[in-house]
């Protein structure tokens, strides 16, 4: 199994409230599939991928990557971790805006202490396979949403991760360019085996995956 999730729970305080976001999740996720998560704002989705993620830490519970024990990683550790074995993508992409495409794709490398022409070649295939060749040497801000995503794709894929983490990836992309982002996502997880666990709004965006998990207060509520 490539991640079992055990008993977690995450309860915040907020000031003198707490609030309960994950209420005793269990999950098993097998390499290669592709997990699609729903359910209403507030049902812990985020929370979730933020744990899985070593984001932020559980209150109780366990989370096992490849057979390792997440919530054992002290914050150094965790932090190595998630940068050379996960890969993240977010709605609004995250890109830094003065580097270039090229630049954006090879930093979870450069942050390693590679050097940009170690990798370079690296970064650029993994832009030519996701159509973007003639845009390596633009900056976010000349490219269009659909490319920038493509973009964070590509960074999330540079390090080869045994998972990958998307909240709402096509929550800020017109139904088409989301349409292309989801292709790009079952494609990996059915050619590379690459591992994806998605939260999204949208049920057409769902059905790109393999699998759909929904969740309700803080548990999970369906699984098929
Ligand atoms: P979803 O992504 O499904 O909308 P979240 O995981 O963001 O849900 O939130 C689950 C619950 O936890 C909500 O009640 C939310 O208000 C609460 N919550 C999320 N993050 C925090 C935080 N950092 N501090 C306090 N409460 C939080
Ligand atoms: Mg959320």
């Amino acid at each position: 199994m490539l991640l079992q999730v055990k008993g977690l729970k995450k309860i915040y305080q907020q000031g003198d409230q707490k609030v309960k976001a994950l209420d005793g999740i269990n999950l098993d996720v097998k390499q290669g599939q592709f997990v699609s998560i729903m359910g209403p704002s507030g049902s812990g989705k985020s929370t979730l991928l933020h744990l899985v993620g070593g984001l932020d830490r559980g209150t109780s519970g366990t989370i096992e990557i490849d057979g390792k024990n997440i919530n054992k990683f002290n914050d150094k550790d965790l932090s190595i971790f998630r940068r050379q074995r996960l890969g993240f993508i977010f709605q609004f992409f995250n890109l830094l805006p003065t580097m270039t495409a090229l630049e954006n794709v090879a930093l979870p490398l450069l942050l390693d202490g590679k050097s940009l022409s170690e990798v370079e070649g690296q970064a650029s295939n993994l832009l030519k396979d996701l159509g973007l060749g003639k845009r390596a040497g633009h900056t976010p801000d000349q490219l269009s949403g659909g490319e920038m995503q493509r973009v964070a794709i590509a960074r999330a894929l540079v390090t080869n991760p045994l998972l990958i983490l998307a909240d709402e990836p096509t929550g800020n992309l017109d139904s088409k360019t989301g349409g292309g982002v989801l292709d790009i996502l079952s494609q990996m997880s059915k050619e590379k085996k690459q591992t994806i666990l998605m939260v999204t709004h949208s049920p057409e965006a769902a059905k790109s995956g393999d699998r759909l998990i929904t969740m309700k207060d803080g548990l999970i509520q369906s699984d098929v």
